[in-house]
């Protein structure tokens, strides 16, 4: 038995017998992993009041071995997060990210950069307008899939290689991970499905710092081709959809529908 000591944000606890919680973490230094709080269902365990997504915190923790759980021995709050606790439709969107997390990331691999996106991702989300969280969201998808290395091509052709002007560009390949030029959709008889802004704004996100991208004004349209196009790339990566997205989409469609 061993014991480690790591800055970990809670993504994600559920119910484990009678008394006890699985909390899955994303940690600075091991990436994702899967802990057992005992007793953590418990009103008054000691580990209650941190385990609660998405705070961020100290762990000290007992590893066994390979094939057995890991135990908290120790927590201690750094950030709780109340911000995005106490308001449902932020709270939504930090799920987003965890869920995000949890489905891209391994178990048990390191990313530091990933670590600290998130962090810098959730201190966002507890302060800026809410009609900036959907910029907010984008940013982290292209940046948590780029640091994964499922970076999307936007500069060169992704059949040709071609450096490609923008003005040039005629769709996005979703199972081959970017942008195709002119000669090549015509070759390969692709549907046109992406406008220059749309290449425009993706790369303004990718490449910006996160709280830059939630400044961006962007067209309606624009938004929602950006939206779907990350929405269909990520479920091919990911082979999954998100389950969190319809919860999402019916806080807008209230909001659209009270405001
Ligand atoms: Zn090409």
């Amino acid at each position: 038995m061993s014991l480690y000591k790591t800055k970990a944000i809670v993504l994600k606890d559920y119910d484990l017998k009678e008394q006890d919680k699985i909390v899955i973490f994303y940690s600075l230094k091991y990436g994702k992993i899967r802990i057992v709080a005992k007793g953590g269902r418990k009103i008054k365990s000691k580990f209650a009041p941190a385990i609660q997504p998405p705070s961020y915190l100290n762990l000290l923790v007992y590893r066994y071995g390979r094939d057995d759980l890991d135990i908290l021995s120790e927590s201690w709050i750094v950030h709780p997060f109340l911000g995005i606790r106490r308001d449902l439709v932020r709270f939504a969107y930090s799920s987003y990210i965890a869920e995000l997390v949890i489905k891209l990331s391994a178990e048990r691999e390191a990313s530091p950069a990933l670590f600290y996106l998130i962090l810098k991702i959730l201190f966002l989300m507890e302060k800026i307008p809410k009609r900036d969280l959907p910029l907010l969201i984008r940013s982290f998808e292209l940046k948590s899939l780029s640091i994964l290395g499922y970076k999307p091509s936007l500069e060169n052709c992704i059949y040709c290689g071609e450096r490609v002007e923008e003005a040039n560009i005629s769709s996005f390949g979703v199972s081959e991970g970017g942008i195709i030029c002119e000669s090549c959709q015509k070759r390969h008889k692709r549907k046109l499905n992406i406008s220059r802004e749309t290449i425009k704004a993706l790369k303004f996100l990718l490449y910006s710092n996160p709280e830059k991208s939630t400044k961006l004004r962007l067209e309606e349209k624009v938004q929602r081709e950006v939206e779907k196009l990350l929405k269909d790339y990520l479920l091919y990566r990911i082979g999954d959809k998100m389950l969190t997205s319809s919860f999402i989409d019916n806080f807008k469609n209230l909001e659209e529908r009270e405001g």
